[in-house]
């Protein structure tokens, strides 16, 4: 049997075992203030799909076989600030020029933009400074606060937000990256970045953790 969803009562007996077996079925039922034969029908379920082992007037020990939870559920449980990046910021007096060259130098496809509180005022994406740069020679004399995508229409998240949110809005608004900003202070202070290049990892961990 792969994959199977324990029930809440499956999942405490499966705990007690883990930390007190060899266990007797009668001794499990005493800790869950229940019968044994109220739980015969769970340690079969348990025993039949490879969690336990039984021996007799031994008890019940742990297999070793990892408790699975459902893909969704992991999913749901993913959490923006376990898979953000360190953001590449310039400041909005920055020139073209420089973004550019940021944004080789520290190998990101989206620049941040902040003013001298470091609070976030704008988004540079490779395609903006593309756009610029066609025809214009003269990219050391333009700000970036002229070219960027300013507040209020920069979409970002937070922290704790789910992984799933972030991977919604950037679908939703067609962008490739959200800048994640702090809750500590009063400004929009960005913190993280979230980049479809994470939600790739994070796609790739729960493969693993499904062995898939
Ligand atoms: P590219 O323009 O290189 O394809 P994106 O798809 O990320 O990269 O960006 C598309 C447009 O959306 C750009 O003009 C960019 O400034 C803007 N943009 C990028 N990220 C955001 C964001 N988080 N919020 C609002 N606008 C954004």
């Amino acid at each position: 049997m792969t994959q199977m969803e324990l029930n809440k009562r499956q999942t405490e007996i499966l705990e007690i075992v883990k930390a007190d077996g060899p266990i007797t079925g009668e001794h499990i039922a005493e800790r869950l203030n229940l019968t044994r034969a109220t739980i015969r029908p769970d340690l079969a379920i348990l025993t039949m799909a490879g969690y336990l082992d039984a021996r007799p007037r031994v008890g019940y020990f742990y297999s070793g076989k990892k408790q699975v939870h459902s893909v969704g559920d992991e999913m749901i449980g993913m959490q923006v600030g376990d898979f953000q990046s360190t953001p590449a910021v310039v400041t909005e007096h920055s020139s073209v020029y420089d973004a550019i060259c940021q944004m080789f130098l520290q190998d990101v496809g989206t620049l941040f933009v902040v003013d001298e509180k470091a609070c976030l005022t704008g988004v540079l994406s490779r395609k903006d400074l593309l756009r610029t740069s066609i025809g214009n020679t003269e990219l050391e004399k333009i700000p970036v606060h002229v070219i960027m995508t300013r507040m209020p229409n920069i979409v970002y998240c937070h922290k704790k937000d789910t992984l799933l949110s972030a991977a919604r809005k950037m679908i939703d608004k067609q962008i490739d990256s959200l800048p994640v900003i702090g809750t500590a202070t009063e400004g929009l202070e960005v913190v993280g970045r979230i980049t479809k290049t994470n939600i790739t990892a994070a796609f790739l961990t729960l493969a693993q953790d499904h062995e898939l």
